[in-house]
């Protein structure tokens, strides 16, 4: 990854460029902004340019020493990554076997001393211990309160960078012993070409950067996920019993993935009541099933399942249990269709 990859965060990438040019690195960063822009990119990025091992500081990172793709691959010893074990589930980093129980969406205190111990030693290969906290605002206040008393006495040569889409959640406390950085949305325009890149048309790439909310991650996921998806879920909705359902429920049962599906399956209901009202679908390549199934419902069941998706969703947006909304959102929409 080189700073000219970062895409849509000048401001961002050249504060954090130049605080490396002029060696006048804060101790603690907080990376601000929505889902998806590329807060975690960046901090990885500056992650690699503060340990890149070529000679001139200008062209770091180069991307290629050991140091830039250790860091890249996650196994550097001077970058120590802190989330919590939802996270790393979802991350593929861990697996079930390894967790005793549900697994936390807490950063616990006793990730936080763990992480303050390893920071109390000397870097081990690089020039500055890297801490990213992400997402920080997944830190319980215990874990908050750990943290602060590491940044208010940093080790040496150690740099926190705190990712959050939710910096309001941090205590104020933390805040203040971070500069701030704050990542806008990405422009539709710089999207639209990423997908472009990826092999998407460019009309339908112009449809989905527009539908994007200057988020790259979603995107992204959109990309033929969301067709499978979707697919998936009608068949739900249609099946003679609910097992289906669940079984939909229980595999997108981490609140991301389900706040995921239940967007999706939102845009879904605006495409049917679109269609169903005679204009054209967004999701381009579900348009035929959309007239089709749109052809078939009451207009009443239809409005009910918008208003259902945006229940669930904001249901979700407060901390909802995954499994638990999209079982809602799912057995309710079969309950409205049969009406
Ligand atoms: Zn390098």
């Amino acid at each position: 990854m080189r700073w000219e990859d970062i895409s849509g965060q000048e401001r961002a990438v050249s504060l954090l460029r130049g605080a490396l040019a002029r060696e006048h690195v804060h101790h603690a960063y907080l990376l601000a902004g929505p889902e998806g822009v590329g807060k975690e990119l960046l901090a990885r990025t500056f992650a690699q340019a503060a340990n890149c091992e070529i000679e001139d500081p200008a062209a770091r990172p180069c991307g290629r020493c050991p140091s830039c793709r250790g860091i890249e691959r996650g196994n550097y010893p001077d970058v120590m990554v802190t989330m919590p074990q939802s996270e790393l589930l979802a991350r593929g980093l861990i697996s079930r076997a390894d967790l005793e129980g549900v697994p936390s969406r807490e950063i616990r205190v006793d990730d936080v001393r763990a992480l303050a111990r390893r920071l109390s030693f000397a870097a081990l290969r690089g020039r500055r211990k890297i801490a990213l906290v992400t997402p920080a605002d997944s830190l319980n206040e215990r874990a908050q309160n750990t943290l602060l008393k590491t940044l208010e006495e940093p080790p040496p040569a150690t740099t926190f960078l705190l990712v959050s889409a939710n910096p309001d959640a941090l205590l104020p406390t933390i805040r203040s012993r971070c500069a701030r950085i704050q990542l806008g949305p990405v422009p539709e325009a710089m999207i639209a070409a990423r997908l472009v890149r990826d092999g998407v048309p460019e009309l339908e790439a112009r449809e989905r950067a527009a539908r994007a909310q200057g988020s790259f991650s979603r995107a992204l996921a959109a990309q033929g996920e969301w067709r499978e998806l979707l697919e998936a879920v009608e068949g739900a909705l249609s099946a003679p019993d609910e097992r289906e359902a669940m079984d939909i429920a229980d595999a997108h049962g981490e609140r991301d993935a389900a706040l995921e599906v239940a967007e999706a399956i939102d845009a879904w209901t605006r495409d049917l009541l679109v269609t169903q009202a005679g204009g054209t679908a967004e999701l381009r390549e579900l348009a035929a099933s959309a007239l089709d199934i749109s052809g078939r419902l009451a207009p009443r069941a239809l409005l009910g399942q918008a208003a259902l998706c945006a229940e669930v969703i904001e249901a979700l947006h407060q901390n909802g249990n995954g499994r638990l909304q999209l079982e809602r959102l799912l057995l309710g929409t079969r309950e409205l269709r049969r009406g």
